[in-house]
């Protein structure tokens, strides 16, 4: 398992982030994190390496930072308050101490969901199995920029990512994800 950081993020990591954002139109509701989550936690996580070692943070904890700022007290945990820990939307999170979020764990008994997690994160329990009727696909999906028409044109196209990233609206990742059939699936040809 990778190592837990408490450090400054690496401009890369805020990068990163800036760019998942744009492909969440603001909004009120939770931002289900798109990417890998820890196994253990159920948090979002990314990672990244250096020096030949790996590292990772909580995918909500670097959306706060990049939102509100790197605190200079370090110990500071980044805090659900829609109390969905797959989400990173900033507008839902909020900078706590460890006693604070130990509280809130526990009077949410969310204490024991950490130790059950290792064992639901496969088949028909996999979060994104349970979701998945509850997260509307593409056009039906209100955030969504791209319609089907743009992703048949985006799998079809021979022109570039920044080309068609400015046509849509949207970043060069989401079309490359487009594009790789990681994100609109239900729609072919994915290439
Ligand atoms: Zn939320």
């Amino acid at each position: 398992m990778s190592k837990r950081v408490s450090k400054p993020m690496p401009p890369r990591i805020l990068e990163r982030m800036r760019d998942i954002y744009a492909e969440f139109a603001p909004s009120n509701e939770c931002w289900e994190w798109p990417k890998s989550r820890n196994v253990q936690t159920g948090y979002g996580q990314m990672g990244y390496y250096e020096d030949g070692k790996h590292f990772s943070f909580a995918a909500h904890r670097v959306s706060l930072v990049l939102s509100k700022g790197q605190p200079d007290d370090f110990s500071l945990c980044a805090m659900h308050i829609c109390d969905n820990k797959g989400c990173f939307n900033p507008d839902h999170l909020r900078w706590g101490s460890h006693k604070e979020n130990m509280l809130d764990m526990h009077s949410k008994g969310r204490a024991q969901d950490y130790k059950d997690h290792a064992r639901k994160q496969s088949g028909a329990n996999h979060w994104s199995t349970r979701l998945k009727d509850r997260i509307p696909k593409g056009e039906a999906n209100k955030k969504a920029k791209l319609t089907d028409k743009a992703v048949i044109d985006i799998r079809t196209s021979t022109e570039t990512l920044a080309v068609l990233a400015n046509r849509y609206g949207v970043t060069e990742t989401a079309v490359s994800y487009v594009r790789r059939g990681k994100t609109w699936k239900h729609v072919s040809p994915a290439t």
